[in-house]
């Protein structure tokens, strides 16, 4: 459309605000055929319900009836009423959501210019049949009706060019086109498309495309012909492309759902889940940039991931907020907002948020539109955290579009959630293999894990042939420790011990308490004479060490070395007999 002609359209505006009424109403009636206004929602309902209109503009936060409510209810009543919403900052953003559920057609910032409201009046009505102009004539060329938009359109009223011939709404001779109109008419009688200039009262010429139809109705020979602006063609072409554009975004979204929701488990830890989404974010066909906040450790800096390399956001969200405190200015940015109010929070134009650094990093990024999405988990009340998507076009969301982003950010919760669950889990299962497999006094390997060790080693040195061998020792006349010095002292002295002997074995030798103040060691890959030496200096650093302790402590070995064939009862035997012959020998030495 061209925007010297006023929209045929009615209109229903409602605004509470006597300034911007005003003005809006006087910008809007050099636009619009018919315009009418209501102070608040219910006026405007009773309005809607009596005039009947082709489109409603209104705002949010009204006395009597708000804006909310009565979207509600002419949707009820009309469901197809393209309402178009003009939004303050703040409070409206909340209530934008829910209309945005009840089906709005578009919002608008009460701050932008009124020909952004306007543009997007226009580009609804743009190809609307309401628009589309209806002539017929008769077979030799008069006009039979018109329809009263076209007639408008054109200056006239439409009783006044009835039975008028159509040359005197277009001009036949110093036009090609218009020849071919009336030709086209005459030898072929139905036309699919032509173009036509038509002369308005004023004086004025404007291109209309068009059809027409021959029918015999009776004696009755017309021409039906539908006229439209020239413009509306291209702009359904671009139309169609942006539709495209638009299903491909979508798919991309739902394509990048279902791989984020692979990635749950494939990734092992919350980091390398996050990597991955960032890494994946390019398969999305609009440029998407953006962060996202972790709730329960906002005051951590390191859990906020940005989604673009571009962008410094860490530096800005690295601080803690408290969001319950109004005065920081910060709270009305979206993601502390969305975090506020446990709902998504979106921005069309960034321009009209508080000044605050953020806002001049994100303006000077080019960026335009921003939303924050909570990550929630249905059985949990508070969100996860929060996802802030940034877009440099300006970004106009419909309820599929932000039904996809509230999955993939429930996706992403859930994510976070199962990750979690999952190492805890893990975790626990070590916890409780160790304590099922660990003696609880020394931390030394228990005898049900230990006889488990020599089993395995047995199958390994029967398999590979490697030599391994085992030292059994207890600790001498360790009852009189105890009778004497009491049990604690008793304990404090088989945990020293366990201490003095893990020190000095390898990572890969086991020590194994046996029962009371026995112990059994696992020596893999060690011959007899490496085993000799081990236990000697073991037998030593007993012997040499705790000053805390008021006696001296030894103990006496028996070593035994593993013969191809040998079962392990054998082997155990063989080294209880070795150590009795030390405790036999005087104790404090060893035995082999
Ligand atoms: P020997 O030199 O012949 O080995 O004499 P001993 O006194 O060390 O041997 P005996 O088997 O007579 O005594 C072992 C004592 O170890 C008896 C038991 O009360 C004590 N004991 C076993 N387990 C523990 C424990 O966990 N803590 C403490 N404090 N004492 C323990
Ligand atoms: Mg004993
Ligand atoms: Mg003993």
């Amino acid at each position: 459309m061209q925007r010297d002609l006023k929209l045929p359209i009615k209109v229903i505006y409602v605004e509470d605000d006597e300034t911007i009424l005003k003005k809006m109403t006087g910008f809007l009636q050099n636009h619009v055929k018919e315009l009418h206004t209501a102070k608040n929602g219910k006026e405007g309902f009773d309005l809607f319900i009596n005039i009947n209109p082709d489109a409603v503009i209104t705002d949010f936060d009204m006395p009597v009836m708000d804006g909310l409510e009565m979207i509600r209810k002419i949707k009820e009543q009309r469901p197809e009423t393209p309402i178009f919403v003009t939004t303050a900052f703040e409070s409206d953003t909340l209530h934008l959501m829910e209309a945005i559920e009840y089906g709005i057609t578009r919002y608008v910032c009460k701050k932008s210019k009124p020909h952004r409201l306007l543009d997007s009046i226009y580009d609804y009505f743009k190809n609307n049949e309401r628009l589309r102009f209806f002539l017929k004539l008769s077979s030799d060329g008069k006009i039979l009706s018109i329809g009263e938009k076209f007639a408008y359109f054109l200056g006239y009223n439409s009783k006044e060019l009835l039975f008028e011939p159509v040359e005197s709404l277009i001009e036949p001779i110093p036009h090609t086109h218009n020849r071919q109109f009336l030709n086209g008419l005459k030898e072929y009688r139905d036309i699919e498309r032509v173009e036509c200039i038509f002369r308005k009262k004023d004086g004025n010429d404007i291109v209309l495309s068009g059809s027409a139809e021959f029918s015999i109705s009776g004696k009755e020979k017309t021409y039906v012909t539908k006229w439209h602006p020239i413009d509306s063609i291209v702009r359904t072409n671009e139309e169609i492309k942006e539709q495209l554009a638009k299903e491909s975004y979508l798919k991309s979204l739902m394509k990048f759902h279902a791989k984020t929701s692979q990635d749950i488990i494939i990734a092992d830890t919350i980091e390398e889940f996050f990597q991955k989404f960032i890494e994946k974010l390019p398969m999305i066909s609009i440029e998407t940039l953006g962060f996202l906040i972790l709730n329960e450790n906002l005051r951590n800096h390191e859990t906020v991931y940005k989604f673009s390399t571009k962008l410094p956001l860490e530096s800005l969200v690295r601080e803690s907020i408290d969001i319950k405190d109004l005065k920081n200015e910060k709270v009305y940015l979206p993601c502390y907002l969305a975090l506020k109010h446990n709902r998504m929070v979106f921005v069309d134009d960034i321009s009209h948020l508080p000044d605050t650094e953020f806002k001049e990093l994100l303006l000077t990024s080019g960026i335009v539109t921003a939303i924050s999405i909570p990550m929630k988990i249905r059985s949990q009340n508070s969100p996860k955290g929060i996802l802030t998507l940034l877009f440099r076009q300006n970004h106009i969301f419909d309820k599929e579009e932000l039904d996809l982003w509230q999955n993939i950010a429930n996706t992403v919760a859930f994510g976070i959630e199962s990750i979690r669950a999952k190492r805890e889990r893990d975790a626990l299962i070590k916890k409780l293999d160790m304590m099922a497999h660990t003696d609880k006094l020394t931390g030394a390997v228990n005898r049900h894990r230990g006889i488990e060790l020599l089993e395995h080693e047995i199958k390994r040195a029967e398999r590979y042939g490697h030599p391994f061998s085992i030292i059994y020792f207890d600790i001498d006349h360790f009852k009189k420790i105890n009778d004497t010095y009491g049990h604690t002292t008793g304990d404090r002295v088989l945990i020293k011990t366990t201490e003095t002997i893990r020190k000095n074995l390898r990572a890969t030798d086991s020590l194994i308490r046996w029962g009371g103040e026995e112990f059994l060691i696992l020596l893999p890959q060690t011959v007899l004479c490496d085993t000799v030496h081990i236990a000697q200096k073991l037998r030593e650093q007993i012997e040499n060490r705790y000053a805390d302790i008021p006696v001296p402590i030894t103990a006496s070995f028996g070593i035994a070395t593993w013969e191809e064939g040998q079962s392990l009862d054998t082997l155990l035997h063989r080294a209880d007999v070795k150590m009795y012959e030390a405790k036999k020998l005087g104790r404090n030495r060893i035995s082999y």
